[in-house]
This record gives C-alpha cells, sequence and structure tokens, in this order.
C-alpha cells in the first residue's frame, strides 16, 4: 500500500448521512482497503482519490454518535479521534435533512477545537432553494460549506476543488516551522503492535520532566510530549496511538498503522523503530526503514524486551546484530540499540543515540575534506576518475554534489564514494545522498590543459 507521500483526508459524520455513498463516489473505480474495527462488525474504508492531479488517502471513518456508551461505541470513538488526529483535513458530512441535530452541533464543537482545516459537506442538498439553508452549517465554525447530492454526484467536483486547494496550501504546519529550531528534535517512535512503544514512552516520562504541550490548546498539540535530554529539546509527537492501552483499542489503531507510521515519517527527523528481540526484523520493518532512509530521516533500531532473553546476553547481541547486519546491508550505519523499554535498561543511551543521531544528521564536511576525500577515492577506485568535484550543498540531512565529466559514475561508484565519506565521518545513523551534476562541457578544455 502506498500511503507515504500522501495526505490524509478523514470524511466523518453520523451514521445513515451518506458517508458511504460519497466515500464510493470519490473513489470511484479505486479499490477500498478494509480493515475490520475491532470488536465490532464494521470496517472502515481508504481509497485513493486522485483529482486535477492531486493524489490523496481518503479514510470513510466509522459514524460519530452522540452519547456514546457501550465499550464498542468508545472504541469507535477512539477509532474516530485516530483518524482525525491523522488527517490533514477533516470532511464532516452532514445531512441537509436533519440540520438542527444535536450530535452535528457536539462534533462541531470538537472540531472547533482542534487546528485542523475542516471542510461541511451537506449531503442532499440537491434542491437550489435549500442553499440558504446552509447558514445553518456555516454557523458551525469556520469551516467551508460545500453543498453536494452524493447520490446524484451534484457539486462533488466542487467538494474535490475545495478538499485538492485546501490540502495544496496547508503547507506551513507548526511543526515544520520549529524544526528551525536548531535544539528541537521531533522524533518519532514506530514499530509494530506489542513490541513495546507505548513502554517505552512511559519509561521515557517516567525518567523527565516532560511537558506535555497544550501551547495552542489544540488536540494535535496536547499529544505532543516534549522534555530535555542533554542540551537538545526533544519533541515526540502524535503520542495518541502510543499511550492508549487496552487490546480492542489497539487493534483499531492497528488499522491506521500505515497511515500513522506514514504520518510519523513525515513529521520526524529522527525515528526510532522499535522491534521485539526475540522476534526480530520483520518484512514490514524492513520496508519502513528503507522509507526512512529514502525520506532522508535519522534512524536508530531498538531491540527491546532483552530482559526476556534467557540466553547470555552478550553472545546473544552478537549473533543478533551479526543477523541485522545481513538483513540490512542497505543501511550498514544503522545504530542498534538493546533496550528494556520495561525495566529501563538503556533507555538513556537510545535517547543518548537520538541526540546523536540528529547532530549526524546536520553534519556539515569542510570543502577541503571532500576534497581531500575524493582525491582519494579516486586514487584507490580507477573508475571514479571522471569525478571533478564533490560539494556539500545541505545539511539536515546531508546532501553532496558529485561533479562529473564524460560517463555518469556508475551506483557502485557512488556507492564506494559515501563509503569513503563515512570512513572519515561515519555520520552514524543518518542517511545522506550524493546528487550527480554533469559539468560535461568543460570537459575538453580541462581535460587538454591538464596533459
Ligand atoms: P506497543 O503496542 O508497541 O505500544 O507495545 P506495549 O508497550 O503496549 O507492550 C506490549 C506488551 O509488551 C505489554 O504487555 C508490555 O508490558 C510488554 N513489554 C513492553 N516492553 C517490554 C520489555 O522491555 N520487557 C518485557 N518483558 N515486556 C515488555
Amino acid at each position: 500500500m502506498e500511503t507515504s507521500n500522501l495526505k490524509t483526508v478523514a470524511l466523518v459524520g453520523r451514521p445513515n448521512v451518506g458517508k458511504s455513498t460519497l466515500f464510493n463516489r470519490l473513489i470511484g473505480k479505486r479499490e477500498a482497503i478494509e480493515t475490520p474495527i475491532a470488536g465490532t462488525t464494521r470496517d472502515r474504508l481508504y481509497g485513493e482519490v486522485l483529482w486535477q492531479s492531486e493524489k490523496f488517502n481518503l479514510v470513510d471513518v466509522a459514524g460519530i454518535e452522540a452519547g456514546t456508551k457501550t465499550e464498542i461505541d468508545r472504541n469507535i470513538q477512539e477509532g474516530v479521534e485516530m483518524a482525525i488526529e491523522n488527517a490533514d483535513l477533516i470532511v464532516f458530512m452532514v445531512d441537509w435533512s436533519d440540520k438542527d441535530n444535536e450530535a452535528d452541533k457536539q462534533v462541531a464543537r470538537k472540531l472547533r477545537k482542534i487546528n485542523k482545516k475542516v471542510i461541511i459537506a451537506v449531503n442532499k442538498a440537491d434542491n437550489i432553494e435549500r442553499i440558504e439553508a446552509l447558514e445553518e452549517f456555516e454557523r458551525f465554525g469556520n469551516f467551508k460549506v460545500v453543498p453536494i447530492s452524493a447520490i446524484s454526484g451534484k457539486n462533488t467536483g466542487n467538494l474535490l476543488d475545495a478538499i485538492v486547494t485546501e490540502l495544496v496550501t496547508k503547507n506551513s504546519s507548526p511543526i515544520v516551522e520549529e524544526e528551525k529550531e536548531s535544539n528541537l528534535i521531533n522524533l518519532a517512535i514506530i514499530g509494530r503492535p506489542n513490541v513495546g512503544k507505548s513502554t517505552l514512552l512511559n519509561t521515557i516520562l517516567g525518567e523527565k520532566r516532560a511537558v506535555v504541550s497544550s501551547e495552542a490548546g489544540t488536540t494535535r498539540d496536547v499529544l505532543d510530549v516534549i522534555f530535555h535530554h542533554k542540551d537538545a529539546k526533544i519533541r515526540i509527537f502524535d503520542t495518541a496511538g502510543l499511550r492508549r492501552r487496552g487490546k480492542i483499542i489497539k487493534d483499531t489503531i492497528e488499522s491506521f498503522s500505515a497511515l500513522r507510521t506514514a504520518r510519523a515519517l513525515r513529521n520526524s527527523e529522527v525515528v526510532i523503530l522499535v522491534i521485539d528481540a526475540e522476534e526480530g526484523l520483520v518484512a514490514g520493518d524492513v520496508h519502513i526503514l528503507g522509507q526512512a532512509k529514502e525520506f532522508g530521516k535519522g534512524i536508530i533500531l531498538a531491540v527491546n524486551k532483552i530482559d526476556l532473553v534467557e540466553r547470555d546476553i552478550r553472545e546473544f547481541m552478537a549473533e543478533t546484530l551479526d543477523k541485522l547486519q545481513l538483513e540490512l546491508n542497505f543501511i550498514p550505519w544503522l545504530p542498534v540499540v538493546f533496550i528494556s523499554a520495561q525495566d529501563g535498561d538503556n533507555v538513556k543511551s537510545l535517547l543518548n543515540q537520538v541526540v546523536k543521531v540528529s547532530e549526524n544528521r546536520r553534519t556539515k564536511v569542510e570543502q577541503e575534506d571532500l576534497d581531500r576525500i575524493l582525491e582519494f577515492a579516486k586514487e584507490s577506485n580507477f573508475q571514479l576518475q571522471n569525478a571533478k568535484s564533490l560539494v556539500q550543498k545541505k545539511n539536515n540531512p546531508p546532501i553532496f554534489e558529485l561533479r562529473y565529466t564524460r560517463e555518469k559514475p556508475h551506483y557502485t561508484q557512488i556507492r564506494y564514494l559515501e563509503n569513503k565519506i563515512r570512513d572519515i565521518f561515519p555520520m552514524e545513523g543518518s542517511p545522506m545522498f550524493i546528487d550527480l551534476l554533469s559539468v560535461g562541457r568543460n570537459q575538453k578544455r580541462k581535460r587538454s590543459s591538464k596533459r
């Protein structure tokens, strides 16, 4: 499932307002993916929508009910909240023919409190004389109101236009702005269910004087946790999914984990991937690590529950590292920390590693050093003879540019060069990139002057 770069739109509303009809209409012939909500017979759906060359994920969230009573209701409610938290935009669907509905007003109150863009889709508004009744919904808050008819499809294009416009203009989230703060590290803790993520978070919170941020009084901020470690300020954001406990709820969260992971990757600089010591890596973990690397995130692998290892721990660690090295040969620079989230063993080292990786990700290499490294690489790798110069274009994560003449250096040569850079500047835990730039035109003159 390719959810990684797509923004997410959550479709919320009471049951029977026509959400399914709208959902099906918007995703068209695309395939909807059903994920059951544990403890209920209901499914939640998500699918991709393509409109005006913009693509986004649409999640059909279970119906919001007022005054939820049963546990199942509460679980659904948790799922709804989770979806809302994870969404970049919320489409709140209401029914024109039932416009004075108390439950809708409650939902609107909730939506007003969160710092997200909301579009109200007023369904069954197919008769033009009904338009003035939209004022009713405009009172719900500072939300855009779009009348539609899900059944006939009328105005759904307007709704899509509104969605895409909002998604495209929503580009300066507070997270991105704060990232500029030099000592702030946005950290995400990810991994499969039951590997111990929430235990790890709780242990960290138990040890640190953490601030559960409520700066803007928004739901999202309330769920961010900020604490100091060494000279750094670390923010673990979107902790909602980590903090809620209980099996059924966990399953509900699990159904969103792909979206949650994608979001966590997008908003963080450093990622801790937690795995269970006994289980080791699974395919999903490898995929996430690959994604994190591609996105330029600092990465740390935390092997948790070492307290359960009954064998000699040193032997176990050595063997695990050997195995990981084979399985993760595409990230030889990945730091691995063995922890017991439950007992707190090595949790401090893990946080030290977070700070270190974040620093490594900000590495700036002097031009002199790069010149020397390139010279050395060229001497030992004949195929790099076409390389002219190596410069660093950016850091955080480090991006270099290799300028070359004649043929483009082969991938293996780039990898070789990366290893040479890392021999001197290991940048443990940080991806780095080498872009290629052809400077072919000068090549002839330069070459002849050299000879
Ligand atoms: P999450 O789904 O990744 O958030 O996992 P949890 O933190 O809820 O942990 C799942 C289960 O593993 C719980 O029963 C925890 O008590 C247990 N657990 C978590 N970390 C450790 C650990 O370091 N050692 C042991 N023995 N159990 C752990």
